[in-house]
């Protein structure tokens, strides 16, 4: 599904981020990626919906080639579901309208098409009764809860995580893996950033570790936290 070869990034002429990095994800495979602050985590999977362009190597995302002119990135980001650290919701959009506003601009789905998927999607994350909220009205868990239904109303083939659970109070973490750990059971791809060990080794099939931008281990997660 994600296929990642020989990956060269650079920031500026001298800084290079992400060194010789290959790996892949099958479809309905979690991976989780972990190591130290500024280790390339966050530059290596906003490489995989070319948030960031890069200058070597090649990403491949469900045969389409990542990094070619000629592909149109508009439409392959909205096929990879992507939630960030902070959730990046539109604050003056209640919430119902925030999961409608892609998938009628980008989909074009009709406004009654739009709408039943969010509030299932809504209902599937817990926060229906919140639908005619604005974010600044909810909290943190709930705002990223809010953000990975918008990111499914768009029917991805993958989703991609950068901390998604980092800037909550401890006691919003839970909820917010909890739907996380309901999508990887449901078969989603997925490739998450995350300090959370609990989750990667509860759900995560493969742990991806890297260092000062290069992939130091990528290994099964039996191997990665010994045998159970
Ligand atoms: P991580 O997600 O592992 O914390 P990042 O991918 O965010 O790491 O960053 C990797 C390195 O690249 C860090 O040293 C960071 O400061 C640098 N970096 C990230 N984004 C930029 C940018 N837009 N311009 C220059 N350097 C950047
Ligand atoms: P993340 O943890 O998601 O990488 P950061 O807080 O590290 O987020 O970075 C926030 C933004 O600043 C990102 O867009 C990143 O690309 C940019 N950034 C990070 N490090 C640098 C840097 N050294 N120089 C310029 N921009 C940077």
């Amino acid at each position: 599904m994600i296929e990642i070869s020989h990956v060269n990034k650079w920031y500026g002429p001298a800084f290079q981020a992400l060194k010789d990095c290959t790996t892949s994800v099958a479809r309905g495979e979690v991976v989780v990626v972990c190591g130290p602050s500024g280790s390339g985590k966050s530059t290596l999977i906003k490489c995989v919906n070319a948030l960031e362009p890069f200058q070597e190597g090649e990403i491949i995302l469900d045969g389409i080639k990542v990094n070619d002119p000629k592909t149109d990135l508009p439409k392959l980001r909205a096929r990879v579901g992507m939630v960030f650290q902070h959730f990046e919701l539109f604050p003056h959009l209640r919430i119902i309208e925030n999961l409608c506003l892609a998938q009628e601009k980008v989909l074009g789905r009709s406004h009654a098409e739009a709408i039943a998927k969010a509030e299932k999607l809504l209902d599937r994350v817990g926060l229906k009764a919140q639908a005619n909220k604005y974010p600044a009205e909810l909290s943190g868990g709930q705002q990223q809860r809010v953000a990975i239904a918008r990111a499914l109303a768009m029917d991805p083939i993958a989703m991609l995580f950068d901390e998604p659970t980092s800037a909550l109070d401890p006691e919003m973490i839970s909820e917010v893996l909890d739907v996380m750990v309901d999508l990887a059971r449901e078969g989603m791809t997925m490739m998450v950033v995350t300090h959370e060990m609990g989750f990667a080794s509860k759900v995560a099939h493969r742990v991806i570790f890297m260092d000062q931008g290069e992939i130091v281990e990528d290994a099964l997660k039996t191997d990665f936290f010994g045998s159970p």
